[in-house]
C-alpha cells in the first residue's frame, strides 16, 4: 500500500465525495476542491442501478441503506405515447436478479448522504481549480484568488468540462448531442402518477418526457427534445415557456406539472459526450466520473460509473506498490467498461429520438430482446468486491 499519500481531488460533485468517501475509508488523506459556495444540487433526480449501489456498498457500508430509505425503488416502468395510449409496462424485477434495486432519488438526498458520511474539514469550497504542474514526486495545484496547494495525487472530478482534463489533455469542446434537456423536482400528488413507477412518454418529433418518483412525495420530471441550437440559454422565452411550447399539449399530468413548477426550479442544458479517451492518467494526475468518461444520459450511468470509478481507484492505490501501478491498473480496469457504456449510450440516445423512437423504445421494453438481456446483466452485475470480469461481454466486442 502506498501510504501516506496526500491526495486532492478537484470537484465534490458525487463522483468527488464518493471518491473521498472511497479513499478515506481505506486510511488516505484527503482533500475536495469545490468551487461552489455551497454544496448544491445540479441535478434533480437520478437512477441509481446495482452496479452503483454495489460499489457504494463496497466504499462504506450503510450509505445504500440511507439512500434507500430516502429514495423510491422502481417496480414498474410504462412507456406511453404524447397522446397517452400506452406502448407497453414492465415490472421491474433487478433486485430479485441482482441483489439491488433500481433506486430513484432526489440529487440534494444522494449528495447529502455522501457529504454527511465525510468528516466535516474534507471538503474545501469557494476554491476554482484554474490548473496545475507535475514533478515526479509532487502536485501543485493553483486555485483563483492566488490560491495555491501542493498534494502527492491529483484526482480530477471536475465534470465535462473539466479543467484537470483540460490541462492533462488539451482536448476539444464537449459533442453537443443534438438535443437539449430540462428537468427539475416537485412535490406533485395527482392520479395519473403511482408510487414506485416510472412512465416515459414517447413523440415520433425528436421529444421524449420522464416522469420519475424520486421518494418523499417528490416527482423528478425531465423532458427532453431534438434541437439544432444548443446555446439556449440566447432564445428569446424562459426555460419553463420552452417545456410548454414543446410538451404543453401533451397527455397529463406532463403539462399540468410542468405548469406547477417554479421557473427557479427549471434546470436546462444541453446534452454532450466526450468520445472515449486512451488514457486518463499521467504522473501523479488521473480523472474519474464525468470528467474521464461523460456519456449521454439514455442509460442513467454517469453517476453510476463514477461510484465504480471511486471503489476501483481506492482499490488500486491501496493494493499497489506506487502510484504509477495504481493509476495503470485503474484504467486498465475501467477503461474498455466506460468504453461500452459510452458507445451503448451514444447508440440509443440517438434512436431514442428518431422518429421510430416508440419500436426503439418498445423493444427495450421486451423481456428477451437479442443482446439487451446480456447487456443488462453485464452492467447491473458489476460488483467490486466479488471481482466480476470487467472487461467487455462477448457480444458486443467490436
Ligand atoms: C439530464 C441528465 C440526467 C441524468 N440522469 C442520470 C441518472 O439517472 N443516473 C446516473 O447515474 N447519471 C445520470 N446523469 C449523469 C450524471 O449527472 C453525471 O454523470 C454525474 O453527475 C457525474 O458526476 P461527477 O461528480 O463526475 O461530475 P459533476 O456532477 O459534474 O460534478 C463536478 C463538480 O466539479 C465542480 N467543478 C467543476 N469545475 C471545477 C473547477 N475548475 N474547480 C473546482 N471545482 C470544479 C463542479 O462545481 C461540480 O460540483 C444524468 C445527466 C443528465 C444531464
Amino acid at each position: 500500500m502506498i501510504k501516506p499519500l496526500n491526495i486532492a481531488i478537484v470537484g465534490g460533485g458525487i463522483g468527488g465525495l464518493a471518491t473521498a468517501l472511497a479513499l478515506l475509508e481505506r486510511g488516505f488523506d484527503v482533500q475536495v476542491y469545490e468551487r461552489a459556495q455551497a454544496l448544491r444540487p445540479i441535478g434533480a433526480g437520478l437512477t441509481l442501478t446495482p452496479n452503483g449501489l454495489n460499489s457504494l456498498d463496497t466504499i462504506k457500508s450503510g450509505i445504500v441503506e440511507s439512500l434507500k430509505q430516502a429514495g423510491s425503488q422502481l417496480n414498474e416502468l410504462t412507456l406511453k405515447r404524447s397522446t397517452g395510449e400506452t406502448i407497453a409496462s414492465k415490472p421491474i424485477t433487478v433486485m430479485q436478479q441482482y441483489g439491488q434495486p433500481m433506486l430513484n432519488i432526489q440529487w440534494s438526498k444522494l449528495q447529502a448522504i455522501l457529504a454527511a458520511a465525510l468528516p466535516p474539514d474534507v471538503v474545501r469550497l469557494q476554491h476554482y481549480c484554474l490548473g496545475f504542474e507535475q514533478s515526479s514526486d509532487r502536485v501543485r495545484l493553483f486555485f483563483s484568488g492566488d490560491k495555491t496547494v501542493e498534494t502527492d495525487l491529483l484526482i480530477g472530478a471536475d465534470g465535462i468540462n473539466s479543467v484537470v482534463r483540460q490541462t492533462l489533455f488539451r482536448d476539444d469542446a464537449p459533442n453537443y448531442a443534438g438535443r437539449v434537456s430540462w428537468r427539475a423536482i416537485i412535490q406533485f400528488p395527482c392520479q395519473q402518477l403511482s408510487p414506485n413507477a416510472s412512465t416515459l412518454l414517447t413523440a415520433a418529433d425528436g421529444k421524449n418526457f420522464l416522469l420519475v418518483d424520486v421518494g418523499e412525495g417528490y416527482t423528478f420530471w425531465s423532458a427532453s427534445a431534438l434541437s439544432t441550437d444548443d446555446f439556449v440559454r440566447q432564445w428569446a422565452t424562459t426555460p419553463k415557456n420552452r417545456v410548454l411550447e414543446r410538451f404543453g399539449d401533451w397527455a397529463e399530468p406532463v403539462g399540468a406539472i410542468v405548469k406547477a413548477t417554479p421557473e427557479k426550479d427549471i434546470v436546462e442544458r444541453p446534452i454532450c459526450d466526450r468520445p472515449p479517451l486512451k488514457h486518463w492518467s499521467q504522473g501523479r494526475v488521473t480523472l474519474l466520473g464525468d470528467a474521464a468518461h461523460p456519456v449521454v444520459p439514455s442509460l442513467g450511468q454517469g453517476a453510476n460509473m463514477a461510484f465504480e470509478d471511486a471503489c476501483e481507484l481506492a482499490e488500486c492505490l491501496a493494493v499497489a506498490p506506487d502510484v504509477e501501478t495504481a493509476l495503470n491498473a485503474y484504467e486498465r480496469s475501467r477503461i474498455p467498461r466506460t468504453e461500452v457504456i459510452y458507445d451503448r449510450s451514444a447508440t440509443q440516445g440517438y434512436r431514442s429520438y428518431q422518429p421510430d423512437s416508440e419500436t426503439t423504445l418498445g423493444e427495450m421494453m421486451k423481456p428477451s430482446q437479442m443482446g439487451q438481456d446480456d447487456f443488462e446483466t453485464w452492467l447491473y452485475s458489476y460488483n467490486r468486491s466479488s471481482n466480476l470480469p470487467t472487461s467487455k461481454p462477448n457480444e458486443l466486442k467490436q
